[in-house]
């Protein structure tokens, strides 16, 4: 696959969805890929890019960034409370909020810089012991509390369990930000992200669709 035969598989999906064309947000897992697979995906036009690690965005993004102007950057996975500070430097946004103590540092640090990413709450729908998120029914909470700290939360993360039907799973997070006011819902992946956008999804996270397999 190719960025293009992605993304017209994005307006395809969009379009049957009824959604305007353009309205989801691709986001382009770039994590543990070559710096020369995220260049030649740059030089398509891709600005949008997702990392897992603070670590590895910070050891490529800064020289990427100055090759190529409007990149914005999204952390898609687990935040330690000791990255926060990182994070909030480098990222536009922070799908993986999850849970208050992370949320209250980044609250703390969002006023020391007058600016904060914009938050999305991560959202365990499996309910997976080795999986990051809040329970289901401890989002609203969640959510609140975020709010309660002037958190700009704008929307609700999750990855369904491996082997299981996405599709419980993303009526479950839209169902959360529906009755929560959230508008942005960050959900699906190479294998399943055009279902994501016909339950509603405002986010998707691409990786090994656009790149090939990691590390192959
Ligand atoms: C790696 C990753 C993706 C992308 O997965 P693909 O199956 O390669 O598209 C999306 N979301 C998260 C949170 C990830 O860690």
């Amino acid at each position: 696959m190719t960025l293009a035969a992605i993304t017209e598989r994005l307006r395809v999906a969009e379009a049957l969805a009824g959604r305007d064309a353009g309205s989801v947000t691709l986001i382009a897992v770039s994590k543990v890929q070559t710096e020369e697979r995220v260049r030649a995906v740059l030089d398509q036009g891709q600005r949008i890019f997702g990392e897992n690690r603070v670590q590895e965005a910070q050891g490529r993004w800064p020289v990427l960034q100055q090759d190529y102007a409007g990149v914005s950057l999204h952390l898609i996975g687990p935040l330690q409370t000791n990255k926060a500070r990182a994070a909030v430097e480098m990222f536009d946004a922070i799908h993986s909020v999850d849970r208050l103590k992370l949320a209250q540092t980044l609250a703390r640090l969002a006023q020391e810089r007058g600016h904060c990413p914009q938050l999305f709450v991560q959202v365990n729908t499996g309910a997976e012991s080795q999986k990051a998120g809040v329970l289901p029914e401890d989002a609203d909470q969640m959510i609140a509390q975020m709010r309660g700290l002037d958190l700009p939360v704008v929307g609700a993360m999750c990855i369904p369990p491996f082997d299981e039907d996405p599709a419980p799973h993303f009526r479950t997070l839209a169902g959360i930000a529906a009755r929560n006011g959230l508008a942005g819902l960050s959900m699906g992946m190479s294998d399943d992200f055009e279902l994501a956008v016909a339950l509603g999804a405002t986010h998707i996270r691409v990786g090994s669709a656009i790149f090939g397999t990691r590390g192959g």
